[in-house]
This record gives structure tokens, sequence and C-alpha cells, in this order.
């Protein structure tokens, strides 16, 4: 999606699109997040204007996003959304961050030239919707660390009693064997 920078007026304008998630499954499988792959097109809602110079925007961005549980390393599906807030500054104006506001918790980036081409940006928003670690569900009860049962599907008689006790008991039995 390219907006035009000289028909960005004063007052706020809303728009709505869809953008393809290719480029940014692109990303994913290098990066980090390798684990996340988006199977939608992401949405985005944005109203926009000017200040001067400086044009602002704010919305959301959402898309369906798949991977492995971190946890029981069942595939599943989510849908992951932020709300965006962030402003160009004309390039020209030298680098963000520098004489400008750092106190407002604003993002910000810069334009060159007559048109301003949001794909990157919101390639990096959906980025940030995506948390680092895939879980199926907050409550995800992962898998037995003994048997490897899915413990949000079945129960298994060793989870409760692996970990210290046995070990002792075996070293105890060795002990007694000498
Ligand atoms: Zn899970
Ligand atoms: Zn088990």
């Amino acid at each position: 999606m390219k907006l035009r920078v000289d028909e960005i007026s004063e007052t706020a304008k809303e728009v709505e699109f869809s953008q393809p998630g290719e480029e940014v499954n692109r990303i994913l499988a290098q990066g980090p997040l390798s684990e996340w792959r988006l199977n939608s097109p992401i949405s985005v809602a944005l109203s926009y204007y000017r200040a001067a110079t400086e044009i602002f925007f704010q919305g959301q961005v959402s898309a369906h996003a798949v991977a492995k549980c971190g946890r029981c390393a069942e595939d599943f599906e989510g849908a992951y959304a932020r709300e965006v807030r962030f402003v160009l500054v004309p390039a020209a104006m030298g680098a963000p961050g520098e004489t400008r506001l750092s106190a407002e918790d604003l993002e910000f980036s810069v334009y060159q030239g007559e048109e301003i081409d949001l794909g990157p940006l919101i390639r990096e928003q959906v980025l940030l919707a995506l948390p680092t670690r895939p879980l199926c569900r907050d409550e995800c009860r992962g898998l037995c660390p003994g048997c490897g049962a899915n413990l949000n599907f079945e129960r298994c008689g060793c989870s409760h009693v692996i970990s210290a006790p046995r070990i002792n008991l075996g070293r105890l039995l060795k002990t007694e064997g000498r």
C-alpha cells in the first residue's frame, strides 16, 4: 500500500487494506521467530493525518499465524493483532530521535520522496505482534518429561513422581548393593 505524500492532509483519513503475508514469512523463516508462519494476509486499518511535515499513523494490524507449540509440540493457529502508532518524518529533517521527543511512546520512521510505502512498516509491526515463544495457549500443560504424553489430553502415571525422589531412590539402591 502506497500513499502519495501530497494527498495527505491535516484531516484524518481512514484506510483499510490487506497485504500478502509472503514477505513476512520470508523474514520469519530466517530469523529468531522461525517457528512462526502467517497463514492469512495481513489486515490493516489505519487512520493518518499530517501535522506540518510529520505524518501520524494510528490503527491496528492483524494476521493469523501457525506455529508448533513450545511446550506440547502440537501445531496450532492463532490470531495476532497489534495496536500501532507511529510517526513519519521527512528524511531530510535528519535522523529522528536526536532532536525530537523521545518522551512520547511513538515510533519514528522516515519517509523520502513523493510516496510512502507502508509495506515495510506493516511487516515490522506484524513481526512485533508475534510472541517470541509460541504457545498453543497460556495454560498449555506441555509434554510429560517422563513418557512424552501430551498432558493437555491425557494423564500419565509418571508425571508427578518423576524428579528428585526417584533419582535418590536409585542412588540408595546402588549404595546398598555394594
Ligand atoms: Zn501447547
Ligand atoms: Zn508420563
